[in-house]
């Protein structure tokens, strides 16, 4: 346990990490031992017949792959607050509400000591390899973090999103002075009721000490583009609140009031000094070290659905680093960004071989292709075959399924990484997609990052008009025959409809694989549809599942609006302002 102003010893930390990864195999072994005899007495290993066997080969001889819906039923009873221990030895007090944002609705996991621990391990590891080349001394962050509303389950456990239960542990502040990395906002901000108020706070904090900040942050790259879309609106707002060393009328809360009370003191100079900054900037590049001359690097987890906000938040950041956090979710923790000088694009997760036993389901065995006579295509999965930590091979790509200390046990975590090469035996994974996301009509397939691509490619004839995309979703419409793709985009301005038109036909153009083209060719699949939605529509998205319990901390905007997220393909709908269809077929 840290004791409060402890530093960290990176390199013990790193020597740590070096030996650990150097055995990785058998540091599994002992993990799944340590996870399986913690846990023997609970219900769910009780009927798998392990009879206190902990060696992987009867682990997975025993017990089957599962999703989320398998376990449900456990959750269920567990947050109901079933008396007997139904996937853990100790209770469970705690339950994460996981974003949710990619099925609809979020889902209930179990939160425990254990993960908390293996947060902060994560949290040190990347830090004291992020510190070796980018040394923070005794500064502040400017931390975009929101804690969500939290509420108790019908059995009286507390559930909160992952990020509000490692947020609201005492452990975490500790960790961030150890890690010299203090929040400038105090503890009501972050926990205060109303996302908008705390961001407002969040950046006025960020001023008051800007000359104290060395690291911007938030736990997705979304939050931190969002902070400073929002400082677009409400810089001079925030300067008169400096000027007069009053807090604006906007800040209704009274906790969040008397915090920000004790901080803002009437300082015109540094209204004055903000003002000069923000009128010289050209189209606000650079806003970032601007404000914080001292700041050394910006952070956040940038891979995966965060990557369509790199080219908007390096322009706030300019010439300053932009380092991707580590690779997790409210499952678990996976892996380690221990490279941090590679740009976000290239960032790999080493995987910490004492947090959780994992496995991996190789997706090019796993899935046979069948071309049926009608031109259909059926993907058969066959009964997988997962591998283990240390027997993956370079360049392929697997699906993660995690066994952690917090009781679930080959859960197939749905996302789809490939190996990059190794750190000592630990595999390094690049961050490809979630499995689920998928665009298919018939025998087409186009995963989110599929999507992701096609939208870059398309975004640059309207980044030639100096706009860009600022949020985009897809969803297939099936309604008429031939269904078509349809790709919702919010745009920063106006766009003519000659180039939109163009950009509709390159999206089209985009999706290459030979399903989607032939299908294309033959009119099996009509011409794509973009929809335009008028400015604000994402942000209504994004209070919509705010109001569903999910926190701005966690949120990723769904890029696949499928049927079970009908509240959100409805908002997208009701808010088109144009729409196109390809003629590039
Ligand atoms: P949640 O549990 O709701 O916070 O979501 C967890 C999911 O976020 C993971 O399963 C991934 O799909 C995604 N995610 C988490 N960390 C990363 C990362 N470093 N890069 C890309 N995606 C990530």
């Amino acid at each position: 346990m840290l004791e409060k102003m402890e530093i960290l010893d990176v390199e013990k930390l790193i020597g740590d990490f070096e030996v650990m990864t150097k055995d990785a195999e058998n540091v599994q072994r002992e993990t799944l031992k340590m996870i399986l005899e913690e846990n023997g007495c609970a219900e769910y290993l009780q009927n798998m017949g392990l009879n206190g066997r902990t060696d992987p080969e009867s682990f997975k001889a025993c017990v089957p792959l599962v999703t989320h819906k398998d376990l449900e039923p456990y959750i269920q009873r567990v947050a109901d607050g079933a008396f007997s221990p139904i996937l853990t030895g100790k209770p469970i007090t705690t339950i994460s509400l996981s974003s949710g944002t990619t099925q609809g609705k979020p889902k209930f996991v179990p939160f425990n000591d254990e993960l908390m621990e293996s947060t902060l391990q994560i949290y040190h590891t990347s830090f004291a390899f992020r510190n070796r080349e980018f040394p923070i001394e005794n500064g502040k962050a400017l931390q975009f973090i929101y804690s969500s509303k939290h509420s108790k389950t019908k059995g009286g456990l507390f559930a909160g999103t992952a990020t509000t239960n490692v947020f609201r542990n005492s452990q975490f502040k500790k960790a961030m002075t150890a890690m010299q990395s203090e929040c400038c906002s105090p503890d009501e901000v972050i926990v205060g009721p109303d996302f908008h108020q705390s961001l407002y706070c969040h950046l006025l904090c960020g001023l008051i000490f800007h000359e104290e900040i060395q690291l911007v942050s938030s736990t997705f790259a979304h939050s931190i583009v969002l902070a400073f879309r929002t400082f677009e609106q409400v810089w001079e707002e925030l300067c008169d609140d400096i000027r007069e060393g009053v807090l604006t009328s906007r800040i209704t809360f009274p906790s969040v009031r008397s915090a920000m009370a004790k901080l803002l003191k009437p300082n015109p100079e540094l209204a004055d000094l903000i003002e000069k900054k923000c009128s010289r900037l050209s189209n606000w590049y650079g806003l970032i070290p601007e404000l914080f001359p001292n700041v050394k690097y910006i952070y956040g987890i940038m891979t995966g659905s965060m990557e369509p906000y790199l080219k908007k938040l390096r322009h706030y950041a300019a010439d300053v680093p932009l380092i991707s956090a580590d690779y997790g979710s409210s499952e678990g923790w996976i892996g380690a960004n221990i490279n941090p000088s590679l740009p976000p694009e290239s960032t790999t997760y080493a995987v910490l071989p004492n947090i959780g036993y994992f496995e991996f389901i190789p997706l090019k065995e796993n899935v046979e292709e069948h071309m049926q006579e009608n031109g259909n295509v059926s993907f058969l999965s066959t009964e997988p075959k997962p591998v283990g930590l240390t027997e993956v091979k370079v360049g392929e790509e697997y699906e993660v399924i995690i066994t952690s200390f917090a009781g679930l046990y080959r859960y197939r975590l749905g996302d789809v990484v490939k190996v990059m090469g190794f750190h000592n035996s630990t595999p390094e994974l690049k961050f490809v997609c979630r499995r689920n996301l998928m665009l298919t009509i018939n025998i087409d397939k186009n995963t989110e990052k599929d999507l992701q691509l096609a939208v870059e490619e398309a975004a640059k004839l309207i980044a030639e008009e100096k706009r860009e995309v600022i949020d985009f979703s897809s969803n297939v419409d099936v309604s008429a025959d031939p269904g078509h793709y349809v790709i919702f985009w919010e745009i920063s301005g106006e766009v003519s409809d000659e180039v939109l038109k163009e950009c509709c036909n390159c999206l089209d153009r985009s999706f290459v694989d030979a399903g989607y083209v032939s299908s294309r060719k033959v009119n099996a699949i009509g011409p794509l549809e973009l929809r335009v939605v008028w400015k604000g529509t994402f942000h209504k998205i994004l209070d919509h599942y705010l109001g569903l319990g999910a926190v701005v901390s966690q949120f990723k905007t769904p890029r696949y609006v499928g049927p079970t997220n009908n509240k959100v393909l409805q908002i997208l709908c009701d808010n088109v302002a144009k729409n196109y269809f390809s003629t590039a077929f």
